[in-house]
């Protein structure tokens, strides 16, 4: 294992300690993978004490074409010397609307913003606003955001707030139901179906293991919104440009009324994106429905975003990250098997799981049934043998994730695998 005492890490973890709570900026970070990094290229990064890590975790999912590509940082650095914000509106900001409008083609208009939260926080008040309804239906392992109305966690099986001082209150109006199951939903929406404002779900649920919506289920829940005049959200921060450009949206062939963005949108730059038909987006120009913010289209942003979608047009990487992924999957599966411990290695090459355990994973009930611990004890291991990888078993693939890295990989996750059995 690693001495952290004398450590420029270890110093540098003291005085963030001495003025960050918990050391970090994030809660989500609370948990790790942790080390002082010093700068990130590619598929890697270096920490100050000299660790070359191959990430797997890439931001939680930004920096799916690799650490600051030139092709990304060179249009960036451009936009921070000539004015990051102004005010107004700039060209840029109008480009990168049409090019994410061109890409997702069901959109008719989109609105930006900066975080993924945020957009969730339109997409709701937009749902209400055009319904005249408060109720909103998610579902168990689902994650929109940190703020009051949709920050849950799973108490035994009830759906509670998950921060001390947030207001229960405003979780009244959400519903929050197993995703995956078209039966349940139809017979909540016989009975409830009127006062509906708004569905949103993960399209793929990625927060909580990889799992893929079942046969005709998106389908059945498209068809159900449409009866009951329910706007249908996908939350596609994650999904979005990391399954392909049209992201859940054209792999599963359903189309929602209303779509969030964020992450690799804008390849680590902060943007997010809400996305709709003009139906409903046009209630936000005409004033009626308020959606603001100062950095709102900030101009690195929106140089992020042309040059982002630009380069996904011109250079899909989607074929290759479907080769290495799957290459990685099979490599990590097999080296399970070789020592005798059967790994799970479940979801898309792009984005996939990793966890111990038996039996078939459908929802989060049934990855619960998982020995989900167990797998975070192994990723502290990974972590320390130089694989970056978060304890809740996702793993992110990237654009510049090369056969080096799958090599390396592999060898890596083979001797912390082996050390972590011996103990
Ligand atoms: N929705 C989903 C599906 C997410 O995965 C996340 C972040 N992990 C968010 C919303 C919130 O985005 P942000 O952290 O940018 O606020």
């Amino acid at each position: 294992g690693r001495t952290d005492f004398m450590t420029h890490a270890s110093e540098l973890r003291r005085r963030a300690a001495a003025c960050v709570p918990g050391g970090v900026h994030s809660n989500v970070r609370l948990i790790g993978p942790d080390d002082i990094i010093d700068s990130a290229k590619g598929a890697h990064l270096y920490s100050v004490d000299g660790t070359d890590y191959i990430d797997h975790l890439l931001g939680q999912g930004p920096a799916f074409l690799g650490h600051s590509p030139d092709f990304l940082t060179e249009p960036v650095c451009d936009a921070i010397r000539n004015g990051m914000i102004v005010g107004g509106q700039t060209e840029r900001e109008v480009r990168a609307a049409e090019l994410l409008c061109a890409t997702l083609d069901w959109a008719d208009m989109v609105r930006f913003g900066l975080s993924g939260t945020e957009m969730v926080q339109a997409a709701l008040r937009l749902a209400r606003a055009v319904t005249g309804r408060r109720r909103v239906i998610r579902f168990e392992g689902h994650y929109h955001g940190w703020l009051d109305n949709v920050l849950i966690t799973d108490r035994d099986g009830a759906w509670e707030a998950a921060s001390a001082g947030q207001l229960a209150s405003h979780l009244d109006d959400f519903l929050v139901l197993p995703w995956n199951d078209a039966d349940l939903l139809a017979d909540v929406l016989a009975r409830d179906g009127e006062q509906i404002a708004a569905i949103i779900m993960e399209p793929i649920m990625i927060n909580s293991g990889v799992i893929e919506p079942g046969p005709a289920y998106l389908e059945r829940v498209r068809r159900m919104c449409a009866r009951y005049g329910i706007v249908l959200i996908f939350d596609e921060v994650i999904s979005g440009f990391r399954l392909g450009t049209g992201g859940a949206v054209r792999r599963y062939g359903v189309t929602p009324d209303l779509a969030l963005y964020g992450k690799a949108i804008a390849g680590g730059v902060p943007v997010s994106a809400l996305a709709g038909r003009v139906d409903l987006m046009r209630r936000i120009g005409t004033g009626e429905v308020n959606h603001s913010g100062t950095f709102n289209a900030w101009a690195p942003g929106m140089a992020a975003v042309v040059a982002t979608l630009e380069h996904l047009r011109d250079n899909p990487p989607y074929a290759s990250i479907a080769d290495y992924g799957a290459k990685l999957m099979a490599g990590l599966r097999e080296i399970g098997e070789s020592v005798g411990e059967p790994l799970r290695v479940e979801g898309l090459p792009a984005a996939f799981h990793v966890s111990f355990g038996e039996g078939d994973v459908t929802d989060y009930r049934s990855l619960r049934q998982l020995d989900l611990d167990r797998y975070a004890d192994l990723a502290d291991v990974l972590v320390r043998h130089g694989v970056w990888v978060a304890k809740r078993g996702i793993w992110f693939v990237s654009a510049a994730h090369g056969m080096a890295e799958l090599d390396e990989t592999l060898t890596r996750f083979k001797v912390a695998l082996k050390d972590w059995l011996v103990g």
